[in-house]
């Protein structure tokens, strides 16, 4: 039979999410091409653009305004999502080297990192002073200032800028009206900008370089021009010396670089092409002058022919052709020469929602020029908002079905299994023998099987298997490796061997290789931690990667923890949030923000091990892994095995951020409904259904916590010993109670 299945035959890696690249994902999710393998190693989530930076930092925009959600964005170009930070190239094998990947093959690579402020040449700068990029790192410490000086609001404080380029002098005003808003009229406050040249913004026009300086001296900002910093040097925390060339010294409390843009020292040693300063340098096609098959943009990239300063509208301009000749090239087509602008418009603005635009020897200011400049960074950044609206094939046909059936979307991960009841239903039609060395087989189904095989130890056996629910098989391979494993240690049991089965999707030997690759790595990984070996395996391919491992592990007869036992005073511990299921299936259909889904993947990424561990050692009296039947699910399962009732404490049950917020529109995983369906077990004096936490005790968990009875005694130490393991948001939901008539879930708030 002959199917249109495509198979993958180019892997094209894209290295940071700056402006170009930004702009190539969005083109390549409205123009994909298809048996492409597209991915985005970025060390970020988030990407700034750089035109709202400073009005972020005036207090303008919020942080979501003015950054780029590349999860989300990487999405829509089904692309890879790799997050990451590049640290190397391997080119003679043509790999991307990162600090927690494995080498990451490809067959084209472009590089869009940005630039950073020029250090180097300061003395203690490293050590001492808060360079403008990363801006990640600039907007903690920005954040931390106004935080110190709101609490604070009496001593002097003094803030330095190094660099009287558009960055530098815009971070001033903006930083100074921000606090002047936050603290009215703060008197107590100087602000120094501190600039090597004597005229300030070098590339710009007289009347524009004047008109900024006088406004700097309107509020009240020292100007040092002429003096380039020598050293930086610090004799208190919070107290710096900033010593020029001239010997003049400046006190600081703190000290910000907007010096002259830098490259990644790493890039010069691999062996690119590049200018003096380290940018990798470009033709006219935005390709390596030294390696046909790598491209860049933005910052990192200089133009061989075009001298242009490093500034994001360039970055943004080379977006398009960048795009069209990553295509090309992999396409087999004629490249296009690009042409950047000798005069660029520059809005600059001044802190007080006026701006001043720069273009040639053109210089105006006024208020309309702000709302001018506003409209159109807002204009820039809604080109990467709103995915759920546009969709790309797969996700529409998937959200027309879950229209016509309100309750139904196809989910991945944990949520892809059957509905415990058609299980059960199936099971009790079978006739199943089990010989008597089974001492936990399908009579008395638990997390593990388990053999009796001598009198010091028993075998357990579980299997588990996934379809891929992240684009970054390394993580997915980590995550289903936790998520296997964790019925061993949900039974308390040690780790032996493993044997593993995975779907490929379709492609040339190169790229299969590559996934099977970044995905055993990750395994191995999870694997190394227990010493637990693979021993063996089966490979198919199918349209989509899918992963599961079949556990063996060992444990003594006596220290067997089992969904039965629980008793009744004990107190319930959950070691994980829920939320996983309904922020997995809004990440499918674009409702998710990446940071969300950042935290569900630390989650599962979270071993469970210690966390049995700790349990043993607290004579935990039963445990359970919560996964695809929910938390209420799993703990009906305790509650029946153990013949007991429970109360739960609704307010106590840790939530996933966003598990809420997604749940409220209506965003659940495809076992969700079958999963309701044990809300006749809970009871409530209070009308509790309105409570946010309730529908997430139905949510399905993929690679969830571990949920155990502990004896009343012990559990605070217990809840204090996972804290500090690191399983942070534990909690004490509730306590185990007699059964009454039947059994029941009582909650409360
Ligand atoms: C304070 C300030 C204000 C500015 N204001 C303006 C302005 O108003 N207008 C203007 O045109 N320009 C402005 N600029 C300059 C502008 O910020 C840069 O020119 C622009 O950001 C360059 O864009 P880019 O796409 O090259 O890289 P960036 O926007 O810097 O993006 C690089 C991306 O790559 C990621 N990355 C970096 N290293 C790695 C790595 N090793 N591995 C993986 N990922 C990595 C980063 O996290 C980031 O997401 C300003 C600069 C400063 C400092």
């Amino acid at each position: 039979m002959k199917s249109n299945l495509t198979q993958l035959t180019d892997n094209l890696v894209l290295i940071g999410g700056g402006h170009s690249h930004a702009i190539v994902l969005k083109l390549w999710g409205m123009n994909p091409i298809s048996g492409v393998r597209l991915t985005l190693i970025t060390d970020k989530t988030y990407t700034p653009y750089s035109g709202m930076l400073p009005g972020q930092v005036a207090g303008f925009y919020d942080f979501e305004e003015s950054h780029i959600d590349l999860r989300g964005l990487a999405h829509f170009a089904r692309a890879n999502f790799y997050l990451d930070t590049v640290i190397d190239l391997d080119l003679k094998n043509k790999q991307v080297i990162c600090e927690e990947h494995p080498p990451i093959a490809f067959d084209y690579l472009s590089v869009d990192i940005g630039s950073i402020p020029e250090k180097s040449s300061i003395l203690g700068a490293s050590d001492y002073a808060i360079p403008a990029k990363p801006v990640s790192q600039f907007l903690t410490a920005w954040d931390k200032i106004k935080t110190t000086i709101k609490n604070h609001p009496k001593p002097p404080y003094t803030l330095s800028i190094i660099g009287g380029g558009a960055g530098g002098i815009e971070l001033a005003l903006n930083m100074k009206n921000c606090l002047n808003d936050m603290i009215k009229n703060i008197d107590n406050l100087t602000i120094n900008l501190i600039h090597k040249g004597n005229r300030l913004l070098a590339g710009h026009n007289r009347w524009v370089s004047q008109r900024l300086k006088s406004i700097l001296l309107e509020n009240n900002t020292n100007l040092y021009l002429n003096e380039p910093v020598m050293q930086i040097s610090s004799y208190s925390p919070h107290y710096y010396t900033i010593t020029c060339n001239s010997g003049l010294n400046i006190e600081s409390n703190w000290i910000f670089l907007v010096t002259q843009a830098s490259a990644q020292q790493w890039i010069k040693k691999t062996g690119i092409s590049t200018d003096q300063k380290g940018f990798i340098l470009v033709n006219n096609y935005l390709q390596s002058v030294s390696h046909s098959y790598i491209f860049a943009a933005g910052d990192i990239a200089t133009m061989q022919n075009y001298s242009r300063p490093k500034a994001g509208v360039f970055a943004v301009r080379q977006g398009d052709p960048l795009f069209n000749n990553l295509q090309s090239i992999i396409l087999g087509k004629k490249l296009k020469a690009y042409r950047p602008q000798t005069f660029y418009l520059s809005l600059i603005g001044t802190g007080k929602k006026t701006a001043i635009a720069s273009w040639g020897s053109l210089g105006l200011e006024a208020s309309w020029l702000w709302t001018w400049k506003d409209y159109i960074d807002r204009k820039f950044m809604n080109r990467f908002k709103g995915f759920s609206k546009m969709g790309s094939e797969p996700e529409n046909s998937q959200k027309k079905q879950q229209s016509q059936d309100k309750n139904f979307m196809p989910c991945s991960g944990c949520a892809s299994k059957v509905a415990s009841s058609v299980l059960k239903h199936t099971l009790q039609r079978l006739k199943i023998n089990q010989t008597p060395d089974i001492i936990i087989g399908l009579n008395t189904p638990d997390d593990a099987a388990i053999i009796d095989i001598s009198e010091q130890e028993l075998l357990l056996e579980t299997i588990d298997y996934l379809p891929s629910f992240v684009s970054d098989p390394f993580i997915f391979g980590q995550i289903t490796s936790n998520h296997c494993l964790s019925d061993l240690w949900a039974m308390g049991a040690n780790g032996h061997s493993v044997s593993a089965l995975i779907t490929l999707p379709y492609g040339v030997d190169s790229i299969v290789e590559e996934i099977l690759y970044q995905l055993l790595q990750g395994c191995l990984k999870v694997l190394n931690q227990y010493e637990i070996s693979l021993i063996g395996g089966h490979t198919l391919q199918g349209k989509k990667l899918g992963f599961g491992l079949s556990c063996n592990g060992f444990i003594a007869p006596n220290r067997i923890l089992q969904k039965s036992g629980m008793q009744p005073n004990d107190k319930i511990i959950l070691t994980k949030s829920l939320g996983i299921g309904t922020l997995l299936a809004a990440e499918m259909i674009y409702k998710a923000k990446g940071h969300w889904i950042d935290n569900a993947i630390k989650s599962m990424l979270l071993s469970n091990k210690k966390a049995s561990e700790i349990f043993l050692q607290s004579e935990a009296s039963a445990c359970t892994d919560v996964t695809g039947f929910g938390l209420i699910g799993h703990l009906l399962e305790m509650m029946q095995a153990s013949q007991v009732s429970v109360e739960l404490n609704l307010d106590k049950i840790p939530i996933l951020p966003g598990a809420i917020e997604t749940n409220q529109q209506g965003i659940t995983s495809s076992l969700y409904p079958k999963n309701l369906e044990n809300k006749i077990y809970l009871t409530s004096d209070k009308d509790i259904k309105n409570n946010p936490h309730y529908p997430l005790l139905f949510d399905p968990q993929t690679s969830g916590g571990l949920l155990a009875s502990i004896p009343e005694e012990n559990a605070d130490h217990c809840l204090q010993e996972l804290i500090q393991a690191g399983y942070t948001s534990s909690r004490i939901i509730g306590k185990v109670v007699h059964q009454s008539n039947n059994i029941t879930c009582q909650l409360t708030e």
